[in-house]
């Protein structure tokens, strides 16, 4: 009968909360862009930081020799070298290593982290083999893939701002972080020479763009989020006058710290509360890898506890910050039996809570409204950068091709999130020119981006 009122659950409040229909998609776009703008007016207002990359030229293709990359950004730090053959051999051989970032160094201090990242660069230096070719007399070169915001004045400096993505490192903000490098591989003995510092948004425009010449977005969605684009110095008024003679420089948006317009529940504001950095990175918070795992964890305990969703399991283990991943949440996301037997077993596992079907069914429900908001958000942002760039160069969308270059481990291994954000982009552009935009996954672009920077800086040019 018309006068029974349904009870508002949690997850019909959540999902109401999250909901992101193509009016409030729009209004973040728009917000995004006028943030982005604002942010590239003058620095410490309300805008974006908007950090000006000093990259003003992406890799030709020409470069060539033996060139480094160390990339630190997360929670894993790698290092890499790559023989670059110039036009027509291109990457002739690369070789990686990467290493996962003991916890205590994460809040721990600055030397001891540098010291850590020297070393691990110094005994992988000392094993290149016969593929590898380096100038005598010369020092090997590096590209320094930095992923924190870092304000720069030259292509091989930058002053650290703040930590981000649960670093929280003593000693080294305010420093300049090559320095810091520098120091640390001076201590382990160790005769490298950085010539690019950049973020792994820039290293992964810079790998796209070689083999792609219309990449000029690249957005990283992983640990944490960040995107960067190719600007008009003309349109930078807070670089005053800088001139560069290809009249661009690649910009680092920082939209991490974006939060106009995001539709936020209880849960966000709580996990926001509880983080290190409470009020700041709400973007992030929002979209990225180490959070949305966390939020549904918290969406989960709060069912758990109004509606009894669990039963009489314990809920001890679930009132643990952080202790379903959102690799978990895509996990239960690939469960397609009937039974739902994995999301049983993972839940289980990981929180010791029991369940049945229709517990299941709600839990799955949970994980995609928070991963379906992560995506359609992050498609949002994207479009706001391509509005962004539509007003240096009226039509450009439609005119031109553009590749959007995305990169980490949220957007390749979470399918549903890639649907989302696809869906999204798609929604807010219109066929037509959803059909000039490309959105590209570049696996691992940013190491080989980082190298080819720091070729193309090299001092031995
Ligand atoms: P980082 O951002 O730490 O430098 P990555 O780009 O590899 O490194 O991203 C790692 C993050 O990606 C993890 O913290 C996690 O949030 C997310 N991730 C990794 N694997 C998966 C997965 N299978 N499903 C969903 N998210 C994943």
């Amino acid at each position: 009968d018309s006068f029974s009122v349904e009870p508002i659950t949690v997850l019909t409040k959540l999902k109401h909360e999250c909901a992101t229909p193509l009016p409030l998609l729009q209004k973040v776009a728009d917000a995004m862009c006028a943030q982005m703008r604002a942010g590239l007016a003058a620095d410490g207002g309300p805008g974006l930081p908007m950090l000006p990359t000093y990259v003003h030229d992406l890799p030709t293709g020409n470069e060539k020799g033996l060139f480094y990359a160390l990339d630190l950004g997360g929670t894993n730090f790698r290092v890499l070298r790559v023989q670059l053959g110039g036009k027509d051999e291109r990457v002739i051989a690369t070789e990686f290593e990467q290493v996962s970032i003991p916890q205590d160094l994460m809040f721990g201090t600055s030397n001891e982290l540098f010291d850590f990242i020297a070393l691990r660069l110094a005994k992988f230096a000392a094993k290149e083999d016969g593929r590898f070719h380096f100038w005598p007399g010369r020092k090997r070169e590096i590209g320094f893939t930095f992923s924190f915001p870092v304000k720069q004045t030259s292509i091989d400096s930058g002053i650290l701002i703040k930590w981000t993505k649960g670093f929280a490192v003593s000693g080294s903000t305010g420093k300049d972080v090559v320095a810091c490098l520098n120091e640390a591989m001076e201590r382990q003995g160790l005769d490298m020479r950085v010539s690019a510092l950049v973020n792994d948004t820039v290293g992964t425009l810079a790998g796209a763009e070689y083999y792609d010449n219309d990449a000029m977005v690249a957005v990283i969605l992983g640990t944490g989020t960040n995107a960067c684009y190719v600007e008009q110095t003309s349109a930078i008024p807070k670089l005053q006058g800088h001139v560069s003679s290809s009249g661009e420089m690649i910009i680092s948006t920082e939209w991490g710290a974006f939060s106009n317009g995001l539709p936020l529940t209880e849960f966000d504001r709580e996990m926001d509360a509880a983080s290190i950095n409470p009020g700041e990175q709400i973007f992030e918070k929002t979209i990225s890898g180490m959070y949305l795992g966390e939020i549904a964890r918290r969406v989960l305990l709060k069912m758990a506890e109004v509606d009894g969703l669990f039963g009489n399991s314990a809920t001890q283990n679930l009132s643990k910050p952080f202790i379903l991943g959102t690799p978990d949440l895509c996990a239960m996301q690939q469960d397609n039996s009937s039974d739902l037997q994995a999301v049983g077993s993972l839940l289980y596992d990981k929180t010791g809570v029991e369940s049945n079907l229709s517990t299941r069914k709600t839990v799955l429900e949970v994980c995609d409204t928070i991963v379906k908001r992560g995506g359609r958000l992050a498609g949002a942002g994207i479009v706001g950068i391509l509005q962004k760039m539509e007003e240096n160069s009226k039509n450009f969308i439609s005119k031109k091709r553009v590749v959007v270059a995305i990169d980490g481990g949220l957007y390749a291994n979470y399918p549903q999130y890639r649907t989302y954000l696809h869906d999204s982009v798609k929604e807010l552009l219109g066929t037509e020119k959803s059909h000039k935009v490309v959105i590209e996954h570049t696996k691992d672009g940013s190491g080989i981006g980082a190298a080819l920077l720091a070729a193309s800086n090299s001092k031995y040019k």
